[in-house]
C-alpha cells in the first residue's frame, strides 16, 4: 500500500567553525557538508527504507540543489513523480553553523516548499487517490495543508498530521480531521500554552486537545518514548534505553516507520511500539537520512 508524503524537501549547508563570524567578519571555517532535509523528505526517505512504498509530493528550486535532491529521493526508491522545479525560486534550503560547542545556528529558507500550492493535490489527485495513507507536516503552506485534510477525508484516506515546526496559526479544527495527530513535547505545549514538564503535565495538555475532536493524539517524548491518547484510553510506550550520539531527525524517523508500519497492516499500538524503537535506533547514528535504518538493519538491531 503506497504512502503519499506531501511536504517539504529541503538541503542543509553546514559549515563546521570554532568561531561564528560576527557582522563584518570574514572567517575560514573547519569543514563542510551538505545533507538532504526538510522533514516532509526525511519522513518519506525513513518509510522507503523500511520497503514501503512512497509518493512524495513536493517542490524544489531550479538550481543544483533540485537535482541533488531528485538524486537522493531516486537513491533511496521514493517516487519524484509529483516532485517539480519551480522556475525562478531557490530550493528549500538550512545554512548551518556548528561551533566548537556543537551549538547550532540555522537559517530556514523555505524558497520552492511554499509554492506547493492546493491546486497541485487536486492535479495529483489520481494518484493520490490510490494511496493507503497521507502524512503532512507544517513545511509547506497552511492552505495546501488543509487542502490535503480535505482530500483525504473526502476520499476516505486515513491522513497523519505532524504539527511541526509549531505554529499557533494551525486551525485545530482541521487537526480533528485527521486520524492521526503527531507532536513533540515543544510543539504540545505551543499549540496548546500549557507546561508539559512532567507526564501528567502533557498529559494534561494532550487531553485539552483531544477534547477539541482529536482522534488519536501520539506525543513523541524524545529518550522517554511516545504517548498515545485516543478516546479515553492513554498509553506510555516507553524508548530502549541507547547512546545517542546525534538526535536530529528522530521525530521524523518515527513518522516514517509509524506510516509504513499501518501501511504493513500493523495495530496502531505496536506500529508506535516499532516506531519509537525505530527512532531510538536513529539517534544511535549521525546525520538525519542517513542514519535510518533499512528494514534489514533494523531487524538485526532489533535481535
Ligand atoms: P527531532 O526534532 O530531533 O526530529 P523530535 O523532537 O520531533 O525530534 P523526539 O520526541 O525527540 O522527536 O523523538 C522521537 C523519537 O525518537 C522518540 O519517541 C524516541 O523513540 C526517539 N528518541 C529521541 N531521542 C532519544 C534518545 N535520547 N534516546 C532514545 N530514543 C530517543
Amino acid at each position: 500500500m503506497k504512502i503519499a508524503v506531501i511536504g517539504s524537501c529541503m538541503v542543509d549547508l553546514i559549515a563546521y567553525t570554532d568561531t561564528v563570524p560576527k557582522a563584518g567578519e570574514t572567517l575560514v571555517a573547519k569543514e563542510f557538508a551538505m545533507g538532504c532535509g526538510g522533514k516532509g523528505a526525511n519522513q518519506a526517505v525513513a518509510a522507503s527504507k523500511l520497503g514501503a512504498e512512497v509518493l512524495m509530493m513536493g517542490r524544489v528550486g531550479d538550481d543544483a540543489f533540485a537535482d541533488n535532491t531528485l538524486a537522493n529521493f531516486e537513491k533511496y526508491g521514493v517516487s519524484t513523480e509529483h516532485v517539480s522545479k519551480v522556475p525562478g525560486v531557490s530550493s528549500g534550503v538550512a545554512p548551518i553553523w556548528v561551533d566548537a560547542d556543537s551549538q547550532n545556528r540555522i537559517l530556514i529558507i523555505p524558497g520552492a516548499n511554499m509554492h506547493l500550492l492546493p491546486a497541485d493535490i487536486t492535479a495529483a489527485k489520481d494518484q493520490l487517490k490510490q494511496c493507503s495513507m497521507i502524512i503532512l507536516q507544517l513545511e509547506i503552506p497552511l492552505e495546501t495543508v488543509y487542502a490535503a485534510i480535505e482530500f483525504g477525508n473526502a476520499n476516505g484516506i486515513p491522513v497523519l498530521l505532524n504539527p511541526a515546526p509549531a505554529s499557533t496559526e494551525l486551525n485545530i479544527d482541521y487537526a480533528c480531521r485527521c486520524d492521526y495527530f503527531v507532536p513533540n513535547e515543544t510543539e504540545l505545549e505551543i499549540l496548546t500554552g500549557m507546561p508539559v514538564d512532567t507526564e501528567d503535565q502533557i498529559a494534561q495538555a494532550a487531553g485539552s486537545l483531544l477534547a477539541k475532536g482529536l482522534k488519536n493524539l501520539i506525543v513523541t517524548l524524545g529518550d522517554k518514548g511516545a504517548l498515545w491518547m485516543h478516546g479515553g484510553e492513554r498509553r506510555h510506550i516507553t524508548a530502549p534505553s541507547v547512546g545517542a550520539v546525534d538526535t536530529t531527525g528522530a521525530g521524523d524517523a518515527f513518522i516514517g516507520c509509524f506510516a509504513a508500519e499501518l501501511a504493513a497492516g500493523t495495530e496502531v499500538e505496536a506500529a508506535i511500539g516499532r516506531a519509537v524503537s525505530y527512532a531510538s535506533h536513529s539517534v544511535t547514528g549521525k546525520g538525519t537520512q542517513t542514519s535510518y535504518a533499512t528494514a534489514d538493519e533494523f531487524s538485526q538491531w532489533q535481535t
